[in-house]
């Protein structure tokens, strides 16, 4: 039987081209493991009934030696992008029974390209969450420690590759839920530049800050997807082609790390290996610098308030009328009451009543437009220190994959987001990549995050770091 867990994108492919390998063989490998522990982790919210035509038909594509590097290429897709004819719940009662009517911007390349759907994976409720346990339908666990959370949002997708139920996944990373999952999970997770890849079809969370991105095990792989979903798109005006900017220089070695923004609240295991790889890097050529940051300690205030106006305004069509779950009322109004208090779940609600109160006439000045000259400056002060330095670095987490149930104020939850936050607040590129594991064997990751547009070059620096090993 095929090791799913330990095979790349690469490496399939390239034995699909020589025929030694079928997609038919790799999808039936993956739906045995989805078949053994599936049950026990929830991770897929649906297997779609077609992946061995899909197989099938990829393998006709490869024989005829028109194949891509994705052709037959099983992956798993977060339960918020939309493929035509399939439900898309993103996690949420609301949407339980919603059919996507047309094909997300990244699914049709994914389609063109070959790559064989294998099913839409658990998430939190719209994406609200870091450790996948606010889904309708129950947490996911982590395959490496089933008593432990995958993290999240996109913990079903990361799982699924962790897993050896697909080769790679896509998620979408608002705040850090590609980053923080992937590092739960040993995985490559990266999101990109906005606007890089197309938001057409992925269900809105925040929209300034949303994007779609690939998991995988090796940058390699994360890069062969990325390539293939990336692209200027009529349907999203913020899309932009990434292959229309200069290029920037391709070695990217100077590494600045806000020392100040390391020290509260991260575990000394994560510390420790935060040294450990600056030191293996150092020891690939890379130059380390300490830069000041004064702003970034206030990326997370900050997208705690922009995030919850923008998700109380994308979900407010979701009122039971327009889209999603009805209980009748005794009229309009009380019909929209019944069915977001049936359809949503207590995280979403906190998130809309939030939003919804630093939107509000009287506030909206203290707190959005506070939030957004802040938003500015913190961006003002990337620019600045990618004027000294290529990378910004630190841990994805401040933690290793907690139990269930561990982070039950939410603030204690929000507390996760620390160092992704800052990337989707500036729409900079950040890659997570696997860094190591902590003394009880749990997956550690590292977070770079580039300047704008500098997406490709942020790949390269797992490959240094794995060699190393
Ligand atoms: N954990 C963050 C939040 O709950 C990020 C979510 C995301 O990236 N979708 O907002």
């Amino acid at each position: 039987m095929i090791d799913i867990k330990n095979l790349t994108i690469e490496k399939a492919g390239e034995m699909m081209k020589k025929g030694e390998l079928t997609s038919v063989d790799l999808v039936s490998a993956c739906l045995k493991n989805i078949e053994e522990r599936n049950k026990e982790l929830n991770i897929f919210l649906e297997v779609f009934d077609d992946v061995l035509e899909q197989a099938k038909y990829a393998d006709e594509i490869i024989k005829a030696g028109k194949g891509t590097k994705l052709t037959g290429i099983p992956l798993a897709i977060k339960d918020n992008i939309l493929i035509t004819g399939r439900k898309v719940s993103s996690g949420s009662k609301m949407l339980e029974n919603y059919v996507a009517s047309y094909d997300a911007f990244v699914i049709k390349k994914l389609k063109e390209a070959g790559a064989v759907l294998i099913g839409r994976t658990n998430m939190d409720e719209f994406a609200m969450g870091s450790s996948t346990e606010n889904s309708t339908y129950g947490p996911t666990k982590n395959p490496i420690d089933p008593s432990r959370v995958p993290g999240g949002s996109s913990g079903g997708s990361a799982a699924a590759v962790a897993s050896g139920m697909a080769l790679g996944a896509l998620g979408s990373d608002t705040g850090g839920s590609i980053r923080q999952p992937a590092s739960f999970c040993g995985l490559v997770g990266m999101k990109s530049t906005y606007g890089a890849v197309s938001r057409s079809g992925l269900t809105a969370m925040s929209s300034s800050f949303d994007q779609i991105g690939p998991f995988a095990k090796t940058s390699e792989d994360a890069k062969i997807i990325f390539n293939c979903i990336i692209g200027k798109d009529d349907m999203d005006s913020t899309s932009a082609d990434l292959n229309s900017f200069p290029a920037l220089k391709a070695e990217r070695k100077i590494i600045g790390i806000p020392r100040d923004f390391l020290k509260e609240g991260v575990d000394q295991e994560i510390l420790k290996n935060f040294e450990e790889t600056l030191d293996k890097l150092k020891k690939k050529g890379y130059k380390v610098k300490d830069v000041i940051m004064p702003y970034l300690k206030y990326s997370l205030p900050v997208y705690y308030i922009i995030m919850p106006a923008e998700v109380s305004t994308n979900l407010s069509r979701l009122d039971g009328v327009r889209y999603g779950l009805r209980k009748e009322g005794e009229n309009v109004f009380d019909t929209f009451k019944k069915s977001r208090s049936a359809g949503f779940g207590p995280e979403t609600k906190r998130r809309i009543i939030l939003g919804t109160y630093v939107l509000s006439h009287g506030y909206y000045d203290a707190y959005y437009n506070k939030a957004w000259k802040v938003r500015r400056a913190i961006m003002k002060e990337y620019e600045n220190i990618f004027q000294d330095v290529d990378l910004i670095m630190t841990p994805t987490a401040p933690t290793t994959a907690f139990k269930f149930g561990e982070k039950k104020d939410p603030l204690q939850m929000y507390l996760e987001d620390i160092f992704t936050v800052s990337a989707n607040l500036t729409g900079l590129p950040a890659i997570s990549i696997p860094s190591g594991k902590s003394s009880s064997s749990l997956p550690i990751g590292i977070q770079f995050i580039g300047s704008l547009f500098s997406d490709e070059s942020l790949f390269a620096i797992e490959k240094d770091l794995r060699d190393n090993k």
